[in-house]
C-alpha cells in the first residue's frame, strides 16, 4: 500500500504514536505539523471536557457519552478505548480517505487503541514516544496543573503500564528535545523502509 516514489518521499501509510500522558506528544506533533504539513493528523472524538485553549473540531471532537455510543454503534470508529474515565475514538472515514489519496496519516492514541489498530491495519507502524526518565514524566504531569491530584495519580499508574508495553511497538522515539523528537518521528514516516517488506 506504500507509494513507490523513492527515497525521501513520505510513505503513504498509517503511523500510530503512543506514549504515556505527559511525555509531550502534543508538542512533538505540533512541531511535526510545522515540519511536514502534508501529513494527515487524525482528530479524535472524546467525552473528556475541553482543557483551556482546546478547540472543538481541532484538538478533539468533544462529544457526550450518548453521541459516543451512537458513533460506536454506527461503526464510525477505527478504534476506541476508555482512558482515565473518558472515552476516546478515531473516526475511521477521514483516515481511510487520507490514505486513499496518498497522504500519510498519523494517529496519536493510547495503548489499547494502538493494539486495535495493529489488528485492524497490520501494515500500520507503531511508534512509542518515551520520556528521557521516569522523573521527567512525573515532573511534567504534576506541573501541568490542569488536572486534580487524583487524576494525575491515575495517569501515572497508566503511564507505568504503557511504558512496559514498549516491546509491542515497532519503533521508540525518546523525547529529550521536541525538535529532534519530531525529526526522528518524521524520518520514520519518510524515506525508504528500513525493516518490514
Ligand atoms: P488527553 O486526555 O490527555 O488528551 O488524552 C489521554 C490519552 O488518550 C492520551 O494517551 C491520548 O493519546 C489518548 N487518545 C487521544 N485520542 C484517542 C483516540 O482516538 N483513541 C485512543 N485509543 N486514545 C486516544
Amino acid at each position: 500500500s506504500d507509494t513507490e516514489t523513492g527515497a525521501g518521499s513520505v510513505r503513504s501509510r498509517l503511523t500510530v504514536l503512543s506514549g504515556p500522558s505527559g511525555v509531550g506528544k502534543s508538542s512533538v506533533l505540533a512541531e511535526l505539523r510545522r515540519q511536514q504539513p502534508d501529513i494527515y493528523f487524525s482528530v479524535s472524538a472524546t467525552t473528556r471536557k475541553p482543557r483551556p485553549g482546546e478547540v472543538d473540531g481541532v484538538h478533539y471532537h468533544f462529544v457526550d457519552r450518548e453521541k459516543f455510543q451512537q458513533m460506536i454503534a454506527a461503526g464510525e470508529f477505527l478504534e476506541h478505548a476508555e482512558f482515565a474515565g473518558n472515552c476516546y475514538g478515531t473516526p475511521r472515514r477521514p483516515v481511510e480517505e487520507a490514505l486513499a489519496s496518498g497522504r500519510p496519516a498519523l494517529l496519536e492514541i493510547e495503548l489499547q487503541g494502538a493494539r486495535q489498530v495493529r489488528v485492524a491495519m497490520p501494515d500500520a507502524q507503531l511508534v512509542m514516544l518515551m520520556p528521557p526518565s521516569w522523573e521527567h514524566l512525573v515532573r511534567r504531569l504534576t506541573g501541568r496543573g490542569t488536572e486534580d491530584p487524583a487524576v494525575v495519580e491515575r495517569r501515572l499508574d497508566i503511564a507505568r503500564e504503557e511504558l512496559a508495553a514498549e516491546k509491542e511497538f515497532d519503533e521508540v522515539v525518546i523525547n529529550a528535545d521536541v525538535k529532534s523528537a519530531a525529526a526522528d518521528l518524521l524520518s520514520l514516516m519518510v524515506g525508504p523502509r528500513i525493516s518490514g517488506d
